[in-house]
């Protein structure tokens, strides 16, 4: 009897496990053609400088649009993209829209795009970047590259010339999620960036907790001395804007102010962030 339930209870996790691979096999097989299907769409969400009430660049987001199943969030689709090597392809793809985005707006406003450690660790990269812009008209100083720590760690040896390069063009170095990686400081020593972006995690319960709050300080004190733009992510409450702003954070993105967008230049819900972005 034992041995049979414990069959059972095999058979059961077989299917949940088979159920599993199929799903990732599915998943895999199909993001092989969503490059050359034209499926990878690139969203866009504003960062807003929280004082003076104005868009100041856009995020570019990736998102692939299955036929039959809808729009699929990056959370679904990068981190495998990442495994079984069609990072580069995504990426590329992304970046080029992003570009071309803002090419397309005259060069008033800087994009920011997510670069994987697969992507930053190519040693190529630099001279990639600098193509593409040459490629898309778009201005070094309008791009803005976004890092994860582990993205820089995993490059640490052909970092410093990626790095270098990515300086010497002009682009915008940015590190993603900080507050979220390993030796966040020891980073900072090594590679010269322009902007940490504060993980949304931290933002969510700035209000409610002390522990928290210290953490957002410290980052926009951090930003201060180092000379480094802040922007808090994940901003959905007035009170989070005030306090942020309170706090001396300069830069902001989150559903307060637009969800990821379609367009280029959505409008911004906040009051006169929505003249900023009509007019001139
Ligand atoms: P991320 O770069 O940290 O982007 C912020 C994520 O938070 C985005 O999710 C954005 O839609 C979401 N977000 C923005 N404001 C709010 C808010 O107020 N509340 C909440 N709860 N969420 C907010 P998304 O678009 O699903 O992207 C998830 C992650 O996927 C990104 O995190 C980034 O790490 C990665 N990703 C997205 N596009 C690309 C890409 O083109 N290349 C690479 N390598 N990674 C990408
Ligand atoms: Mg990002
Ligand atoms: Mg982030
Ligand atoms: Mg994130």
């Amino acid at each position: 009897l034992a041995k049979d339930r414990g069959r059972a209870r095999y058979e059961v996790f077989d299917d949940d496990l088979r159920g599993r691979i199929e799903r990732r096999l599915d998943t895999e097989l199909a993001l092989r053609d969503a490059v050359q299907l034209g499926e990878i769409e690139t969203w866009f969400q504003p960062i807003v400088d929280l004082q003076q009430q104005t868009v100041v660049a856009t995020e570019a987001l990736a998102r692939w649009r299955r036929p039959d199943k809808g729009l699929v969030s990056p959370g679904e689709f990068i981190a495998i993209a990442e495994e079984v090597g069609l990072i580069k392809g995504i990426g590329t793809t992304v970046l080029g829209q992003a570009c071309r985005a803002a090419t397309s707006l005259g060069g008033r406003m800087a994009v920011s795009v997510n670069v994987s450690p697969r992507q930053f660790v190519q040693d190529d990269f630099g001279v990639f970047v600098k193509r593409m812009l040459k490629e898309t008209g778009l201005p070094a100083d309008q791009l803005w590259l976004e890092l994860t720590e582990s993205a820089v760690l995993e490059a640490i040896d052909s970092a410093a010339r990626t790095f270098q390069e990515l300086r010497a063009l002009g682009v915008r170095l940015a590190i993603d999620d900080f507050g979220t990686g390993y030796s966040s400081f020891s980073h900072l020593r090594s590679f010269t960036v322009d902007l940490l972006k504060i993980d949304l995690t931290f933002v969510r319960d700035v209000e409610r907790s002390d522990h928290d709050r210290a953490i957002v300080e410290g980052i926009v004190r951090l930003g201060d001395s180092l000379n480094l733009d802040v922007v808090a992510e994940g901003i959905e409450t007035t009170g989070q804007r005030d306090l942020l702003t309170e706090m001396g954070c300069r830069y902001g993105q989150g559903y307060l102010f637009s969800k990821p967008s379609p367009v280029v230049f959505p409008n911004v819900h906040f009051g006169d962030l929505l003249e900023a972005a009509s007019g001139d």
